[in-house]
C-alpha cells in the first residue's frame, strides 16, 4: 500500500541553484534589509544586505580562477570542501558561498576526535578544508595525514595566521585586487550540494551525497507547510515583525544546516548563534534577545526542563519550539508545555538520506480542514512531495495499524551515498524507494505514529552512533585485551527513551591475564581517547565467551540486547 499525501501534488522543480531558490526564485517576496544573524557571544551583527556581499565575496575569492587571483575551487573539477568548526556566523557564510560557485561542501563534527577526523576526510575526499582557529592544533596533523597541505587548508575564524589564510583574509584579499564578481553557476538535476555524514542503518559513517535539486525540493516542502499552517494559524506577531531564532544545534547536522541555515533566509528573520550547546547560555541568550523559535532535539528539551534555572528562566518571548532528530517522549514534551504555556511544539521526523524533513506534526484545520482531531502522540503526517510505505519483515506492506519499516520516495531522497556503492545499493532501491530502518505504523486515516528502529545504529543528544565504529575501536586496543566485540543501544540513558552504547567483548588470553576489571577501564579510556563523548559506553562494558552470529556471520544484536533487557528489568 502506497501511502498518499494529504498535500497532493508537488511542483516538477527545474533545476536551480539554490541560492537562485532562496534570494532570486519568480515571484518572491521582496525582503527589505535587516538584522539576519547575530553572534550570541559577541553581538556581532550582520544584515541580510551585509550577509549577501559576504557571501558573493567569499564565493568570489573562492570560486574566482587562479589566473583571475582567486582559489579557483569548483565542483566540476571535483573540489571538495570540509568544514570543522563550531556554529559561527561566518559559517553561514561560507556555506552560502559554496552554494554559489556549486562547490560541495562537508560540514564536520566539531567534537570529531583525530580518529574520527581521519574517517570523514577519508570517506568525503575532501580538497581543501576550512577550520575553526581554535580546533586546528588537534586536527592539523589528521589534516595533513589525509594530504591535504598548507595551501588547502584555511581557517574559517580570524585574520589567518603562520601562512595559513582565513575567510576573512581570501575575501579582504579579493576585495583589495578588485576581483571581478563570480556568477551563480547553474545547476543540472544531479549537481551536488553537500555531503552529511550519517551511519544510515548499519556500519560505519558515510557521506550522503544531497544536491541542489534536493535542497530545492525541502524548501519548496518547507514553503508549501508554511502556507498551509499560516491559513490556519497565526502566529502572535513579535517586535518588528521580524522572528529571532536561536541557532544552537550544530551546524554539521542536516537539521540545522535546513533549519537555521537555509530556511530563515526564505523570510524576514534573524537567527542568533550560539557555538554549541550551554544551558546557561541559551537560557541568558533567550532572555537577552527575546528568542522567539527554539528548533532544538529531545536530549536539550530534556536538560532545559531539568536545568535549576528552568522554573524561573523568562521564556516569555519563546512561540514556538521545535523537536526533531531523535524521538520525543510525551511525558517529555508535556513537561515543556505545562512550563511554556504560550509556545507551540511542533515536532518532525526526518533524515539525512531524505535530505531533512519527512513527517511533522501538523497544525489541527491544515489543509482546509482535512487534518482535523490531531490524534495524541502522533509523529504526524507526511510532507509535500513525499509518498511513503510501510514495509514489513517479510517484504509486504503493512496493514493499518500494523508497524513496519518506512520506505520513502520523491525529489527529497538523495543522490545516495558518496562514493559507496554497496551501502546505496542497500538503502537506495533502484525503484527510488529510500530505506529509511525507522518503524512506525499509520492509522486508518494516514497519522503515522513512530514505533522503534529496525536498524543497528542509535540515536544519542539527536547524533547517529555507529556500533561498528565502537567495535573498530575496541578490537583496535593495541594491547589485543579482546578477540571480538560488539555493540548494541540499550534502555536507561539519561532522556529515558534514548539508547545508550553497550558493548559486549569477548577477552583474549592477554585480557584474561589482565583481568575484567582493568580490561574495563582500558578499554573505557581507550573509547574515551579515540570517540567523540556521545559515543562513550554509557551502558556499560558486559564480558562474553562469544558474540552470536547467525549462520552468514551477522552479529545477533538482538539476542544480546533483548537478554539485557530481560535481566535489568527482572532487577529494577
Ligand atoms: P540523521 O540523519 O542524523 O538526521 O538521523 C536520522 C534518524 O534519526 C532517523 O532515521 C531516525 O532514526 C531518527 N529520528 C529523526 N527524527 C526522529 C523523530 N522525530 N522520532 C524518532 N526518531 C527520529
Amino acid at each position: 500500500m502506497i501511502i498518499n499525501n494529504f498535500y497532493g501534488p508537488f511542483p516538477k522543480l527545474p533545476p536551480t541553484n539554490v541560492h537562485n531558490m532562496i534570494f532570486r526564485r519568480p515571484g518572491a517576496p521582496e525582503i527589505p534589509d535587516h538584522v539576519s544573524q547575530i553572534d550570541g557571544k559577541t553581538g556581532e551583527k550582520r544584515t541580510r544586505q551585509e550577509f549577501l556581499e559576504r557571501v558573493y565575496d567569499g564565493a568570489t575569492a573562492l570560486g574566482a580562477s587562479v589566473e583571475d587571483g582567486g582559489l579557483g575551487l569548483s565542483g566540476e573539477k571535483g573540489d571538495m570542501v570540509g568544514i570543522l568548526s563550531y556554529n559561527s556566523i561566518e559559517y553561514i557564510a561560507l556555506i552560502h558561498a559554496m552554494l554559489v560557485i556549486t562547490t560541495p561542501f562537508a560540514p564536520m563534527s566539531a567534537h570529531s576526535t583525530p580518529l574520527e577526523l581521519a574517517h570523514l576526510l577519508s570517506k568525503s575526499g575532501v580538497t581543501h578544508i576550512f577550520v575553526e582557529s581554535a580546533l586546528l592544533p588537534k586536527a592539523l596533523d589528521t589534516i595533513k595525514k589525509a594530504g591535504l597541505t598548507n595551501k588547502h587548508i584555511f581557517l574559517l575564524d580570524g585574520p589567518g595566521s603562520h601562512g595559513i589564510h582565513s575567510f576573512d583574509s581570501l575575501v579582504k584579499h579579493a576585495r583589495q585586487r578588485k576581483l571581478k564578481r563570480v556568477d551563480v553557476r547553474p545547476v543540472k538535476h544531479d549537481t551536488l550540494a553537500y555531503l552529511m555524514f550519517s551511519s544510515g542503518t548499519s556500519g560505519l559513517p558515510k557521506a550522503v551525497a544531497v544536491s541542489h535539486s534536493n535542497v530545492n525540493a525541502s524548501l519548496v516542502q518547507y514553503l508549501m507547510g508554511v502556507r498551509e499552517t499560516m491559513k490556519v494559524y497565526t502566529p502572535p506577531t513579535v517586535p518588528g515583525g521580524i522572528y529571532k531564532t536561536l541557532a544552537v544545534l550544530p551546524f554539521s547536522h542536516t537539521y540545522a544546516l535546513h533549519i537555521l541555515i537555509l530556511r530563515p533566509l526564505l523570510a524576514p528573520s534573524t537567527i542568533v548563534v550560539l557555538p554549541k550547546w550551554d544551558i546557561n547560555l541559551a537560557i541568558d541568550t533567550i532572555q537577552k534577545y527575546k528568542i522567539n523559535s527554539l528548533p532544538i532535539v529531545p536530549s536539550m528539551i530534556h536538560s532545559l526542563v531539568h536545568s535549576e534555572r528552568f522554573s524561573k528562566a523568562d521564556f516569555s518571548s519563546v512561540i514556538g519550539f521545535g523537536s526533531g532528530a531523535a524521538y520525543l517522549p510525551p511525558a517529555l514534551a508535556q513537561r515543556l508545555k505545562s512550563k511554556v504555556t504560550t509556545a507551540r511544539l511542533a515536532t518532525g521526523y526526518g533524515l539525512s538520506e531524505g535530505t531533512i524533513s519527512a513527517i511533522q506534526t501538523p497544525v489541527e484545520g491544515l489543509l482546509d480542514g482535512k487534518i482535523k482531531d490531531v490524534p495524541k502522540n502522533t509523529a504526524g503526517i507526511l510532507l509535500a512531495g513525499l509518498q511513503a510505505r510501510l514495509v514489513k519483515d517479510d517484504g509486504n506492506d503493512a496493514a493499518v495499524n500494523e508497524p513496519g519499516e518506512l520506505w520513502l520516495k520523491g525529489p527529497h531522497v538523495t543522490l545516495g551515498y558518496w562514493n559507496d556503492e554497496n551501502a546505496t545499493k542497500s538503502a537506495f532501491l533502484p525503484d527510488g524507494w529510500l530505506r529509511t530502518g525507522d518503524r512506525f505504523r499509520i492509522d486508518e486515516r494516514g497519522f503515522f505514529f513512530f514505533e522503534d528502529r529496525s536498524k543497528d545504529t542509535l540515536k544519542v543528544s539527536g547524533l547517529q552512533v555507529s556500533p561498528a565504529e565502537i567495535e573498530d575501536v575496541l578490537i583496535s586496543h593495541p594491547e589485543g585485551l579482546i578477540i571480538d566485540a560488539s555493540v548494541a543501544g540499550v534502555s536507561g540513558s539519561r532522556t529515558s527513551d534514548e539508547k545508550s552504547p553497550r558493548a559486549w567483548v569477548v577477552l583474549s588470553k592477554k585480557g584474561k591475564a589482565v583481568g575484567k576489571k582493568d580490561v574495563k577501564i582500558r578499554l573505557n579510556a581507550w573509547v574515551e581517547e579515540n570517540l567523540s563523548r556521545y559515543k562513550w559506553l554509557r551502558g556499560g562494558i558486559q564480558f562474553v565467551d562469544e558474540i552470536p552470529k547467525s549462520a552468514t556471520g551477522k552479529v545477533l544484536r538482538r539476542l544480546l540486547v533483548d537478554e539485557y533487557e530481560k535481566k535489568s528489568a527482572a532487577k529494577a
